[in-house]
C-alpha cells in the first residue's frame, strides 16, 4: 500500500519536493481507524502535516478504507521517538575551507537527519577548478571574468558577476572554481548554493522561525553564489528575499555571483528591479561549444584518465555529441570505464558498440525536406513530385520510399508526414510504409537502394 501511495505522491508533487519532505516518512502501527506515520524531526513532521496531511489521509483511505485518520509523529525509523531541535540554518553556510571538513563533525546521533536533508549548503566540488576548466572561444570571456572575480572580489564593474548559458556548458564549474580559489586564498567566507536550495532553506527558516538567523548568516558571507537563478521564476517570496539579501551584500561591498540559463533581460518572470540589479555588474555569456573546444576538453579529460584514447575516437565523439559538455564527458567516462574493466584498447568499433544508446539519441536530426530532396535526386524525379498528385509508378514509388524514410528517421507522426507530401492522408503514409517494407523483403536490389539512401541521410 505504502509503495503505491508513495508513487502517487511522487507523481503529484514532483521528484524534488518528494525527496525533500516525503521520502523520510516511515510507517508506524495501525490502531483502529488510525495509522501512524513517523518523521525524523519535529520540523519535518509539522511541515508534512501542514502541507500534505490531508492528502495523506485521503490516499490511505483510498488504499485501505478502514483507515480514516493519519497521525504524524516524530520518531526515528529505527527506534523510539526523539524530538530534534529545529534545523539551524547556521550550519548551512559554508565558511572558508575549514567548515567543509568540520561539517560532519559532532552532531549528536539524534540530531542527524537522514541523508542530511536540512543541511542544504552545497560544498564546493574539488574537481571543478580553474585548472580543470578548458578554455576556448565560446567560454573565454566568462572564464576571464570568473578569474578576475576570484583574484579581486567585489571590484566595481564585476559585482555582481552574472554567468549565463545553456545546460552543461560550465556555469557551475566556474562558480565552484571561483569559490575554491577564494577559499584557498583564505580569510574569505564563501556560500555557494543553487537557487532551489536557497528557496528550501528560506522556507525552512520561516517554518522554524529562524528567518533572522538565516538572514544574518547570508549577510555575513563575503561571497554569495547562487546557481541556476531561473528556478526562482514564479517564486515571488523567495525572489523578494533574495533581492534584499542581494542589496544588503552589494551595499556592504561583498561579491555576488549568479548563474542562469538566460541573460538578465531575458529572464522574464523575475521581478524587474531584480533583473535590473542583476545586469548592472558584469554579464558574461558562455556560448555553445565548438568542435575545437569539444576536442580540447576530450583530450584533457582523456589525458587525466590515463587511458589511451585514439584521436579518431575523440573526433568521432566531438562530432556526434554536440549538445553539452556533461554528456560528452559522460560518454568518455563510460568508454574509459569499459577500457579499464575489460582491459581492452579503445577503438572506434568498441566506441560505437559501448555508446550505441547515447549515439542513437544524438543522431543528427534529419528533416523531411532533406529526405525528399535526396530521394528525388536518387531516382531523378522532380522535387515537386513529392507533393504532386501524379500517380505514375516512376513517381509514386520514390514518394513512398521518402514517406517510409520519414517515418524511420524522424519523430514526425503519420499525419504530419502526410501533410508534407502534398497534404496526403495519414493512411496513405501508413500504406507507403507497409508497401516499402514488403518490397524490401522481396527485392534485394530495391532494399539496397533504400538502405543506401538511409545511410546517406544519417551520416
Ligand atoms: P552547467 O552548470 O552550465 O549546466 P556544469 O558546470 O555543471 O554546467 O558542467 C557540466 C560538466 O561539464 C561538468 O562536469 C564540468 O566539469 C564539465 N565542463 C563544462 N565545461 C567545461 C570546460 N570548459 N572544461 C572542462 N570541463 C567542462
Ligand atoms: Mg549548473
Amino acid at each position: 500500500h505504502w509503495t503505491r501511495i508513495c508513487a502517487r505522491l511522487q507523481a503529484e508533487v514532483g521528484e524534488v519536493e518528494y525527496r525533500t519532505w516525503l521520502k523520510q516518512i516511515t510507517i508506524g502501527p495501525v490502531d483502529g481507524d488510525e495509522i501512524t506515520l513517523n518523521l525524523p524531526t519535529r520540523f519535518l513532521r509539522d511541515w508534512v502535516r501542514s502541507q500534505y496531511g490531508d492528502r495523506l489521509s485521503t490516499l490511505w483511505n483510498a488504499e485501505i478504507p478502514e483507515i480514516r485518520r493519519v497521525e504524524l509523529q516524530v520518531a526515528r525509523a529505527d527506534g523510539p521517538a526523539a524530538v530534534s531541535p529545529s534545523p539551524s540554518v547556521a550550519a548551512d553556510v559554508a565558511t572558508g575551507a575549514d567548515d567543509r571538513g568540520a561539517a560532519p563533525a559532532a552532531p549528536a546521533a539524534e540530531d542527524r537527519v537522514p541523508e542530511n536533508r536540512n543541511d542544504l549548503a552545497a560544498p564546493l566540488d574539488p574537481r571543478f577548478t580553474f585548472d580543470t576548466f578548458v578554455v576556448g572561444k565560446p567560454n573565454e570571456f566568462a572564464y576571464a571574468c570568473a578569474r578576475r572575480v576570484a583574484e579581486r572580489p567585489s571590484s566595481p564593474g564585476f559585482n555582481p558577476l552574472f554567468l549565463y548559458g545553456g545546460v552543461g556548458l560550465g556555469k557551475t564549474h566556474l562558480m565552484h572554481a571561483i569559490g575554491s580559489e577564494l577559499v584557498r586564498g583564505g580569510a574569505v567566507s564563501v556560500a555557494y548554493m543553487s537557487a532551489e536550495k536557497f528557496m528550501y532553506r528560506f522556507i525552512a527558516a520561516i517554518r522554524s522561525q529562524s528567518t533572522m538567523e538565516f538572514k544574518e548568516q547570508l549577510r555575513s558571507v563575503d561571497v554569495l553564489m547562487i546557481d541556476d537563478l531561473q528556478f526562482l521564476i514564479g517564486k515571488d517570496n523567495t525572489q523578494e528575499e533574495f533581492f534584499h539579501t542581494f542589496n544588503a551584500l552589494v551595499d556592504a561591498g561583498r561579491q555576488i555571483v549568479v548563474s542562469a540559463d538566460k541573460s538578465p533581460s531575458d529572464l522574464s518572470g523575475l521581478e524587474d528591479r531584480l533583473r535590473t540589479r542583476l545586469g548592472c555588474g558584469m554579464v558574461a555569456d558562455i556560448h555553445a561549444t565548438t568542435f575545437e573546444l569539444r576536442i580540447s576538453i576530450l583530450e584533457s579529460k582523456a589525458a587525466a584518465s590515463g587511458v589511451a584514447v585514439p584521436g579518431k575516437v575523440l573526433e568521432f565523439l566531438a562530432h556526434k555529441i554536440t549538445s553539452n559538455v556533461r554528456e560528452l564527458e559522460g560518454a568518455l567516462n563510460r568508454l574509459i570505464a569499459h577500457a579499464n574493466l575489460f582491459g581492452r584498447p579503445v577503438t572506434l568499433e568498441a566506441t560505437q558498440d559501448v555508446l550505441h544508446d547515447i549515439l542513437k539519441a544524438h543522431d543528427r536530426r534529419v528533416t523531411i525536406e532533406e529526405i525528399q530532396r535526396k530521394v528525388s535526386e536518387h531516382w531523378n524525379i522532380r522535387l515537386t513530385d513529392m507533393s504532386s498528385a501524379r500517380r505514375a509508378r516512376a513517381v509514386a514509388r520514390p514518394r513512398q520510399v521518402a514517406m517510409y524514410l520519414a517515418k524511420q528517421l524522424t519523430s514526425r507522426s503519420l499525419p504530419e508526414i502526410g501533410r508534407k507530401f502534398g497534404n496526403r492522408d495519414h493512411t496513405t503514409v501508413m500504406h507507403a510504409v507497409a508497401r516499402v517494407t514488403e518490397l524490401m523483403e522481396r527485392d534485394t536490389a530495391f532494399a539496397e537502394d533504400v538502405e543506401l539512401l538511409r545511410r546517406m541521410l544519417e551520416s
